[in-house]
């Protein structure tokens, strides 16, 4: 178990440090590679749930050769589990854990980031009292720990960095066309916000969506109607962007005139734009962010929209 208190950073680093040995080792060529090296290593096995049928021929699968321990796992599916981790009486192939992950509907997105919460769980909790742990979305303090390892460990930077010196501007075909090689089960979101927080240059992950500011979802609450406008609903600046001070608040209105919000819903040919903007369309109740020269790419995914926003010099 993590004892409470522990360094989380100590415990990154521990992981980190494990793995790095691993890739020295073995010296694998992909993220991909690395997943295997390092399940094969921890003697773990990944079975992945679809649909309900796979739930089913799991289980009766590892009970037909006595591990009654899976009994429980379709009813712990029955709530909001992501993966469970189980220990199994009889090692099979060298393998003494079995890693299940839900990627059952609007799990699936989850997928990558939860393969390597469970890698997590084995990396930091010693192998052989770990008989059974169950992954919900209650985020207590042992989740959120093993949360930030998987974010270090599934996006590592050996392989999940643009590369970009100073000079050079991101652009989001880059951030994607990374994503599909090297982890294409991530999410987009998981994705992009590591490679934006990883970018030498100063440059802020947007996304937008409609939605309603708080205190129209407190009048929505209280009966009364309200339109949702698109909006951020998730900003995450780069290092640098960050001690420039620079800031789009979350559920500031996207401005009508950005490329964010033509894309949004947009014309068909419209669904990937860029274009020079200013900091200074945004505005809330009559007040302005400061004006800076930007460059503003948007494109549009599913009802969001996915914007990367540098300054433009
Ligand atoms: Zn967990």
């Amino acid at each position: 178990m993590v004892g409470r208190g522990e360094p989380v950073g100590y415990l990154i680093r521990h992981c980190r440090e494990w793995v790095d040995r691993l890739i020295s080792e073995f010296e694998p060529t992909s993220l991909q590679q690395l997943l295997e090296t390092v399940t094969a290593k921890l003697g773990l096995l990944i079975e992945v749930i679809d649909q309900d049928a796979d739930l089913a021929s799991l289980v009766s699968r590892y009970l037909a050769v006595g591990e009654g321990g899976f009994a429980r796992v379709r009813d712990d599916f029955a709530e909001r589990t992501f993966a469970l981790v189980l220990r199994l009486r009889k090692p099979h192939n060298g393998c003494a854990h079995v890693a299940v992950i839900d990627c059952r509907g609007s799990k699936a997105s989850r997928k990558w980031f939860s393969i390597w919460h469970e890698i997590a769980h084995l990396l930091v909790e010693p192998q052989l009292t770990l008989d059974y742990r169950r992954t919900g979305d209650a985020h207590d303090e042992v989740e959120r720990v093993m949360d930030a390892i998987a974010g270090e460990l599934a996006f590592h930077p050996r392989w999940f960095d643009l590369g970009l010196g100073e000079g050079g501007r991101p652009a989001l075909r880059a951030f994607e066309a990374l994503r599909l090689r090297e982890a294409p089960t991530a999410s987009l979101q998981a994705a992009y916000l590591t490679l934006v927080t990883r970018l030498r240059t100063p440059a802020l992950l947007l996304i937008a969506e409609l939605a309603l500011k708080e205190s129209e979802r407190r009048s929505v609450e209280g009966g009364l109607p309200a339109m949702p406008l698109l909006r951020a609903v998730f900003a995450i600046g780069s290092p640098t962007w960050v001690q420039e001070g620079l800031y789009i608040p979350k559920t500031m209105r996207v401005p009508e005139r950005s490329v964010i919000f033509r894309v949004h819903g947009g014309a068909w040919g419209e669904e990937h734009l860029a274009a020079e903007e200013d900091l200074d369309w945004w505005e809330s109740q009559g007040k302005r962010l400061r004006s800076m020269p930007l460059w503003v790419e948007a494109a549009s995914v599913g009802q969001r929209v996915v914007a990367l926003i540098t300054p433009r010099t």
